[in-house]
């Protein structure tokens, strides 16, 4: 038997008057008047401990909604002896069965659990409920695309000549999986543990304190459609006790991570001291940081150059590891291009997610509050910077900072060249006989490598702008804005310090799970 090659979930519109609306407006309400008790779930039980930290609304940050234990010591080597204890049998499991857990829970995702995980996403992350809504959709995407790439490659094997059978089977790896995941998308909270347990590893999970609410939901979810007990283990912790106990773990076979820079190249530091303790080469997959830009050229259209601006700089606050930072913009087309951003971010509605009309809410915390106000401080005080809209911030209710954007008379002001990751776009405009100086800027100002666009007209200017900006991103964009890749149709992943470039979603990723093993018969 085979499964179909899936296709991406259609998302709802929450139009006034829609069922879905009526049913999500109920479960946010909801959720928003308890506070939920998550605990850690170790071997497929429930584990409580005393050290617990409070899950409060980005937009509201004395609004309590869940309160979460975190794992110590103990319960990490607990997590890892349930994981390698449920390692036989899971890997035993005929494939077809472990992939009906995930395709019956990419179901229950699509249906009738939509609005739980849509409702925890909006509140714990302050997602607008478009925004939401593509994240869930992508977490069904991730797997139903997991499962199909997953038979995929096993479908390939060597060549056999007379007499000679050869054949590839496709083993878990040695070991256990550590994913580290990130606030920012539930989908990929999700996707992180699962795509190396559908190829039949097991896992232990750190979500992320400011994603967890919607982590633990999935995760009572995967466990509700029938995920054996110790597959994959969630253990929200210090990074400070995951890195102590877990990633120097001589069975610790993968790390799966999305999150900054800085964390997973200390990962790699840690990897390499330890590196004769293993009993395998960990395979270290992440997504880290990023500085991503659209790139104007004279030809570009200036309503849709906009549009991708604001679109890409400031849905979901800028916190989007693809979202724009930095725009190149020529002097010929400034002056119509910042009329533009002035009105259209005049404009934009920023407040409460339970708002349905809201564009942009709050940003995910304290820490990402002051780092955005250092900024917007910074360039105020700065003979390079002009600020052009926006500029302002207030954290008396929630961690809001209005979308702004600045105009630097030098690329590589910090801010140019600087991830922020809120909602802060910085613009260079370039003298329009400069293009090829600029593109070189562009692509070697910072050391980032994940999405980038070019609004162009011309095409042979598309043809010199995407060669000149080949090696500046993992995911390239030709008249439109930089985020929003969808699984399947634009398999997403950076380079240089970007990531590892193991396109999420698709088997480039799942075959890092996979350790090939190689059998040669004689007849
Ligand atoms: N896939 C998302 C996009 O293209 C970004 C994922 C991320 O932020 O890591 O917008």
């Amino acid at each position: 038997f085979t499964i179909a090659k899936p296709a991406n979930d259609p998302f709802k519109g929450y139009l006034p008057g829609s069922p879905e609306r009526t049913e999500l407006k109920a479960e946010l309400k909801r959720q928003s008047e308890q506070v939920v008790r998550i605990p850690l779930i170790i071997g497929g039980k429930e584990v409580w401990t005393d050290h617990t930290i409070k899950v409060t609304m980005p937009h509201d940050h004395q609004h309590v909604i869940a309160e979460c234990c975190m794992a110590g010591e103990t319960e990490l080597k607990q997590a890892i002896g349930a994981a390698l204890e449920a390692k036989e049998a899971w890997e035993e499991m005929p494939w077809e069965h472990r992939s009906a857990i995930f395709l019956k829970a990419a179901d229950r995702i699509t249906g009738p659990y939509r609005q739980v995980l849509n409702a925890s996403t909006m509140l714990g992350q302050s997602k607008t409920v478009f925004q939401a809504e593509i994240d869930i959709a992508e977490l069904a995407d991730f797997l139903r695309f997991g499962v199909w790439s997953a038979q995929e490659i096993f479908k390939d094997q060597p060549l056999s000549t007379d007499g000679i059978w050869n054949r590839q089977d496709y083993r878990p790896l040695d070991g256990f999986i550590c994913a580290i995941t990130p606030f920012n998308f539930t989908s990929i909270g999700g996707n992180l543990p699962t795509a190396p347990a559908i190829v039949g590893n097991v896992a232990l999970w750190k979500p992320s304190r400011t994603a967890v609410l919607a982590n633990y939901y999935y995760m009572k979810l995967l466990m509700d459609c029938g995920l054996p007990a110790g597959v994959i283990n969630f253990v929200p912790c210090d990074g400070a006790d995951m890195s102590k106990y877990v990633i120097p773990h001589p069975k610790m076979a993968g790390f799966h991570f999305t999150g900054s820079t800085a964390v997973f190249q200390g990962v790699w530091k840690q990897v390499g001291e330890n590196i004769a303790s293993y009993a395998n080469y960990p395979r270290l997959v992440g997504e880290t940081g990023g500085k991503d830009y659209i790139f104007a050229h004279p030809t570009a259209d200036v309503e849709p150059l906009v549009a991708a601006l604001v679109r890409g700089s400031f849905e979901f606050q800028g916190q989007k590891c693809s979202a724009c930072s930095r725009a190149f913009v020529p002097a010929s087309l400034w002056p119509q291009v910042e009329r533009g951003l002035k009105e259209k971010v005049a404009a934009l509605k920023v407040g409460d997610v339970q708002e349905f009309d809201t564009f942009m809410a709050a940003v995910i915390d304290r820490a990402s509050f002051q780092t955005c106000k250092g900024y917007l401080d910074r360039a105020a005080a700065s003979p390079e910077c002009e600020i052009v809209a926006g500029g302002t911030c207030d954290d008396s209710k929630g961690w809001f900072v209005q979308p702004t954007v600045i105009r630097c008379s030098s690329p590589y002001y910090e801010s140019m060249v600087k991830e922020i990751f809120g909602p802060i776009l910085s613009v260079y405009v370039y003298p329009d006989d400069q293009l090829d100086e600029t593109l070189k800027v562009c692509d070697t100002a910072s050391p980032y490598a994940l999405t980038g666009a070019i609004f162009a007209q011309d095409r042979q200017a598309i043809v010199k702008m995407e060669r000149a900006l080949r090696n500046s991103c993992g995911n390239f964009y030709i008249n439109d804005k930089c985020t929003g890749a969808v699984v399947g149709q634009q398999p997403f992943g950076g380079a240089r310090a970007s990531g590892t470039n193991d396109k999420a979603g698709t088997g480039l990723n799942i075959i890092r799970w996979l350790s090939a093993h190689a059998v040669k018969e004689a007849f």
